[in-house]
């Protein structure tokens, strides 16, 4: 659907400032000034949250050709002369208006999901199980939000007859704003539990602002087995189709049972008994099952079709995930559901993926009866972004091959998955990143199997999403206008230094910083243009500085002449460097005493340009201590000024790493340095912070046996069994750096919901654990040594030592796997 800028004014009830632009048509909204695809046609929206205000994006957002904005004041003397702009009082409450007309024009069911948990798996299953009878519009992945309702509303259009929207809220007053935009005319509740509590002051309350969300709908489907549910329900006033085992429910459940990985649920609607069946066992889907299965039936579909289709049901995974693969290359797999709005999702990721050069996308036919204008689009979108090899699969992209050979890309085409996966083969790629986009029925898990290496099962997952939550929580308790610099020192704490510094390079932090000149080189490499602090350099690393544009740390006098030497041999002025002072750390600095001799030699030349100066706390995450971090505050501050006079110019001052930057904001001064707080580990256990595990390290079960009261287990005999057990050996070892002080049953490890000891001596590639208390274990289950549900702190304590030694300890040969949420 198309407006037309005075349309849109009006909608928003805006007032519109026309330039002398020739478009005029807005088919796309833009909240986020990196993910522009057609800026001929989008209206930019420059929205002010807590932590950023959009406004300052105009420049940029125009110079990528956008033309059109809704604002909520003019840019200072206005030089856009060439675009048009629309001036509200809020602009989040004018795109939610804009949203909710955009819905008026429409009359075709919508079914809005709500619930603690499960929105977007039944929002994703309906859609498996309707698409069949219905042209469905959805939300993207689980864009729920005040800003995601909006963007998932403005993809209705005429051409769809359902739509399934989910709604989340996380603070009390949110749902109203909501309800207006989605309308349902059928509500799902899926359930209510803690999850996001903080925002309301009890259940009651937060039940009772979800089913706000229904309030107009003729149907509401929730599920009478919580009698808090039942309850709160009663009093809405809307049609109730209830879920639950009593009588007198509309769908009553009878039974549910587990059969080889399945489950077969029996219940009775309409006083007919029928059942399903759903290749899941956990309690959660079968929930989630049984609340589309009433849908189902309420909207008529015929018993034999949804057992069909029940049967099929595939899980629902969002996650945008990067996988290591053969022949240094990396999978991202998105291939659970293929629409435009993932897509450019999708290839927005790809895109970040500096790290690689050369860019690859495979991708299938769209779902069947798509218009082929959307090809087009999806075409557009390939040849606004870097590519360099796109592989189709499927009939209707070779008929539509002309809008691909268009493009710089090289083009590949096959007819089928099969085809595809007889001729080629992994050498067919190579240091390269691979974007695996398909439609279900593509079945394009088999060629992330072909590609990804599968030997050693010990993976590290690192989810960047949580990264960049964690840097959110840290700049919004940065004094306006202090800088940030990302430390990603040791191979970013473990967690892949590339990987890391593309995440806050997307959320523009100021700096970066590495300890040794090869790391920086490495990002280089991977194409990170932020500016990098190397805290550790040595004469034999100067060329390599320079080279890449690094910036080093100067920290003491013959350092510092060598590189003022250096300098001078190259011809170089100007070089930005960073002066570091020791203030009480006693490791790398400038004393105090040295300040006068320092400032006079600083005063004297142009070759070195003082872009910060800098010292590091010792023990900023221990209040005891904190006399003595403020003594080196001030030592820090002396020294400062001393520099400051003799320079005349201005530097950055930087004090804080993560535990101060919360506890001690006096001390925040122009920058601070943010390592461990990113990787989600508190140092100063301010639980305040709520930050979010990033790093989860599993391995599997190798084998499991039965081990009698009186033997023994490992090396040296030392795991003596006192009881009849069963053991598991692990897939990992110490020298994957798990350390052989955990063993003994110091360590353990979590399986199944439980945690379980280390037997004996941890081996070098192995270890042994005993699962005698678990039940149900098998060989290849999943175990989790350090993750969310056991903090990384707590494995550190166990061996004695802290998370930092932890997460850098983890070994290489460990595969690291990326994913977004
Ligand atoms: C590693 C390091 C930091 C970061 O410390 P965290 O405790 O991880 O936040 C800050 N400054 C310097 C100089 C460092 O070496």
């Amino acid at each position: 659907m198309e407006y037309t800028i005075e349309q849109i004014a009006a909608l928003c009830e805006g007032r519109l400032v026309k330039g002398s632009t020739p478009v005029s048509q807005v088919q796309y909204l833009v909240t986020d000034s990196r993910r522009i695809s057609f800026p001929n046609t989008s209206l930019f929206i420059a929205l002010r949250t807590p932590l950023r205000d959009a406004h300052v994006y105009i420049e940029e957002v125009y110079q990528r050709g956008v033309r059109l904005f809704l604002v909520q004041h003019l840019p200072e003397n206005n030089t856009y002369t060439d675009a048009d702009f629309i001036v509200v009082p809020d602009t989040l409450v004018a795109f939610q208006l804009l949203a909710a007309r955009h819905r008026e024009q429409f009359t075709y069911p919508v079914i809005g999901i709500t619930g603690s948990n499960g929105k977007t798996i039944v929002k994703e299953w309906l859609y498996q199980l309707l698409q069949h009878d219905y042209s469905i519009v959805r939300s993207p992945r689980s864009y729920n939000s005040q800003i995601g309702v909006p963007l998932s509303i403005w993809q209705m259009n005429s051409r769809n007859t359902l739509g399934i929207f989910e709604a989340g809220i996380s603070q009390l007053g949110e749902m109203p704003a909501l309800q207006k935009m989605i309308r349902p005319t059928i509500g799902l509740l899926t359930n209510i539990g803690e999850a996001h509590s903080e925002g309301f002051t009890s259940l009651e309350e937060k039940l009772q602002q979800k089913l706000l969300l229904f309030s107009g709908a003729d149907m509401l489907f929730c599920n009478m087995d919580d009698a808090r549910i039942e309850q709160a329900v009663m009093d809405t006033g809307v049609s109730l189709f209830t879920i639950g085992h009593a009588a007198g429910n509309t769908l009553q459940i009878l039974s549910s049972m587990h059969v080889a990985g399945a489950t077969r649920i029996a219940a009775v609607y309409r006083e007919v008994e029928r059942s399903i069946e759903i290749p899941f066992t956990d309690s959660a889907a079968v929930q989630n099952a049984i609340a589309c299965w009433a849908v189902m039936l309420y909207m008529g579909v015929t018993d034999v079709d949804i057992a069909t289709r029940m049967k099929v049901l595939q899980p629902v995974d969002m996650r945008l995930q990067m996988v290591q693969a053969l022949n240094g290359s990396a999978v991202i797999n998105d291939s659970y559901s293929f629409d435009i709005t993932s897509f450019s999702i999708a290839i927005e990721f790809l895109q970040q993926q500096q790290q690689y050069h050369q860019k690859t996308v495979i991708l299938s036919d769209l779902p069947a009866f798509t218009p082929d204008e959307t090809y087009s689009v999806a075409a557009h979108i390939l040849a606004q972004k870097q590519v360099h090899r796109i592989i189709t699969i499927g009939s209707k992209w070779q008929s539509l091959s002309r809008l691909l050979t268009v493009l710089p890309a090289k083009v590949e085409q096959y007819a089928t998955t099969d085809a595809f996966l007889q001729q080629t083969t992994v050498h067919h790629f190579r240091n390269e990143v691979i974007l695996l986009k398909g439609a279900r029925v593509f079945a394009f898990e088999r060629i992330a199997a072909m590609l990804s290496q599968q030997v050693h099962r010990t993976v590290m997952e690192i989810n960047l999403s949580a990264l960049a939550h964690n840097l959110r929580q840290y700049q919004q308790r940065l004094q306006p206008g202090t800088r940030l610099m990302a430390m990603v020192k040791a191979f970013g704490y473990g967690a892949g230094s590339a990987e890391v510094a593309n995440v806050m390079q997307f959320h523009k932090v100021d700096y970066l910083a590495v300890a040794y000149a090869d790391e920086g080189v490495d990002l280089r490499k991977a194409g990170i243009g932020l500016p990098i602090l190397v805290l550790n350099v040595d004469e034999a690393a100067f060329d390599a500085i320079v080279e890449y544009n690094l910036e080093p740390e100067l920290f003491s006098f013959p350092i510092l002449q060598a590189f003022l030497r250096f300098l001078q041999h190259q011809g170089l002025q100007q070089y930005p460097v960073h002066i570091k002072l020791d203030t009480g750390m006693h490791r790398l600095g400038f004393e105090e005493s040295d300040m006068p001799a320092l400032a006079a030699l600083l005063q004297q030349q142009q070759l070195l340009m003082i872009k910060s100066v800098f010292s590091h706390l010792a023990s900023s995450e221990d209040p005891n201590d904190d006399s003595f971090t403020h003594l080196q505050a001030r030592r820090f501050e002396r020294c400062c000024d001393v520099l400051k006079d003799a320079l005349r110019y201005p530097f950055i001052r930087h004090l804080s790493n993560s535990a101060a930057i919360f506890r001690l904001p006096e001390l925040q001064y122009d920058m601070v340095r943010l390592g461990i707080g990113l990787y989600g580990v508190d140092s100063a256990n301010e639980h305040q912070l709520s930050l979010q595990t990033v790093g989860t390290l599993t391995t599997t079960i190798a084998q499991l046996r039965h081990v009698k009261a009186g033997e023994t287990v490992s090396y040296n005999r030392r795991g003596k069994i006192t009881r009849d057990s069963r053991i598991a050996t692990l897939r990992i070892g110490y020298a994957d750096g798990y350390s052989r002080k955990l063993g003994y049953g110091r360590g353990k490890v979590w399986i199944k919901g439980q945690l379980v000891p280390v037997v004996g001596t941890v081996c070098m590639d192995m270890m042994m654990v005993d699962v005698t208390d678990v039940p149900d274990v098998t060989e290849n289950d999943t175990v989790e040594i350090f993750g969310p549900h056991l903090p990384v702190q707590q494995v550190a304590a166990w061996s004695e030592t802290i998370a930092y030694e932890i997460l850098t300890g983890i070994g290489q040969r460990i595969k690291r796997v990326y994913f977004e949420e």
